[in-house]
């Protein structure tokens, strides 16, 4: 399939919308009570520190919701509002946070159910409108949402699409796309149906087991058993790894991709020598700026003293759980949570391991005098953050405001 050639002649239809539908004003207000939080706006105000009593809470300088998923949300509401007859779907979470989703919810805008492990579009008629969501969709369902006379709201950051035209200059110069993600992300498999050939890898160790393979030669039957439904069909790591350009989730772990991209580019400067480097390797920057700064911040946040840091976010989102490896790797005591209800006592708490599983903690706060370090992901609402250290604050007797 081109896919090239099928989003220029999307981009030319009546029936596909990549910008709101000039609802801006009446869709703020909405979204401010809904998403806003006064006293988050407070602790910014004051250098990202509050303090009552004996606990202070010290906010990282860059945190929550980020402009592709402002957008995208958005987006979503000015649909609503466009089309208030018609029936709406969306293809997957709008972003990866359940409040927000709850919310696309009361306003009967209905998810795409899975159906035998697969995504069951059967429901969806002509003229139904259905929403793409901030990671985008792959090119194949937005074919068949087309395909059905569908018409699609596409709501997918600028940034995730700059990566798009990444892995398609690849498929041009008949390069593999390295693609530094989790291969069942919505985000990466969108990635992946515009790209050629591809192989995703998830972290360093798997980039540098792929490295050996290119210059030591390996098994291959344990390389492709390696990478299951992590490479693109009959990809042959004896001659699908001889040309290879760096693509990535927008929401991994910026470090990590540098470094693999590093590390790629020096194999092939060794394999191949720096005169030929260039037929052999691409790299484009594809790191969204909000990431960057997401993650910047934590480290800047890990370097002041904190007894725990809470970690806000949806329990699917990448890009929170790449915050709490930066508190894990600084061994700070550092709790994932998706909502306040997972804090259940001043003595218990839920939350999501870095292994992806639930536990609950018990004496995870302590009554001495606290700073507890907070950030949340890039799709997460400040209301949330506000119950969260709300909760945190009333369980201290000594911090009433
Ligand atoms: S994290 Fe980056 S790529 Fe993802 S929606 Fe936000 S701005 Fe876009």
């Amino acid at each position: 399939m081109d896919t090239k050639a099928f989003k220029r002649s999307l981009n030319h239809s009546d029936n596909y919308h990549r910008k709101g539908f000039g609802h801006q004003a009446e869709v703020a207000t909405q979204l401010e009570s809904e998403y806003q939080s006064g006293l988050i706006q407070q602790i910014r105000d004051n250098n990202y520190t509050l303090t009552r009593g004996n606990v202070t809470i010290r906010l990282a300088q860059s945190f929550g919701f980020c402009w592709g998923v402002e957008r995208a949300v958005a987006m979503a509401y000015e649909t609503r509002k466009h089309f208030p007859t018609k029936k709406i779907w969306i293809t997957n979470e709008i972003i990866h946070n359940p409040s927000v989703n709850q919310h696309l919810r009361e306003m009967e805008v209905a998810f795409i159910q899975i159906k035998d492990g697969n995504k069951d579009f059967s429901i969806v008629e002509f003229g139904d409108v259905v929403i793409l969501p901030a990671f985008g969709a792959s090119v194949q369902e937005m074919q068949l949402l087309n395909d059905k006379g569908c018409t699609i709201v596409d709501t997918t950051c600028p940034w995730v699409s700059k990566v798009w035209n990444t892995v398609e200059k690849h498929k041009k110069r008949e390069y593999t796309s390295i693609i530094h993600g989790k291969y069942k992300h919505e985000e990466t498999i969108a990635t992946s149906s515009f790209a050629g050939k591809y192989l995703i890898l998830l972290n360093l160790e798997e980039a540098e087991y792929v490295i050996n393979y290119i210059l030591n030669s390996g098994q291959k039957e344990e390389f492709l058993a390696k990478f299951s439904g992590a490479c693109s069909v009959g990809f042959d790591p004896d001659t699908d790894l001889i040309r290879v350009g760096i693509a990535n989730q927008t929401t991994m772990l910026k470090s990590e991709t540098e470094q693999i991209g590093k590390l790629f580019e020096r194999t092939m400067m060794q394999k191949y020598s720096p005169a030929n480097f260039n037929e052999h390797f691409q790299s484009f920057n594809t790191i969204c700026d909000a990431t960057q700064e997401r993650q910047d911040a934590m480290f800047e946040l890990v370097d002041n003293q904190l007894d725990l840091i809470l970690v806000i976010g949806g329990f699917n989102s990448s890009n929170t759980s790449h915050l709490q490896e930066i508190a894990e790797e600084y061994q700070i005591p550092s709790y994932h949570i998706d909502c306040v209800e997972r804090i259940k006592s001043k003595t218990q708490i839920e939350h999501r391991q870095l292994d992806g599983s639930l536990t609950v903690t018990e004496n995870w706060l302590p009554s001495n005098e606290l700073v507890v370090g907070v950030t949340s992901g890039a799709s997460t609402p400040d209301k949330v953050v506000e119950d969260i250290i709300e909760a945190v604050l009333a369980f201290n007797p000594h911090s009433a405001a």
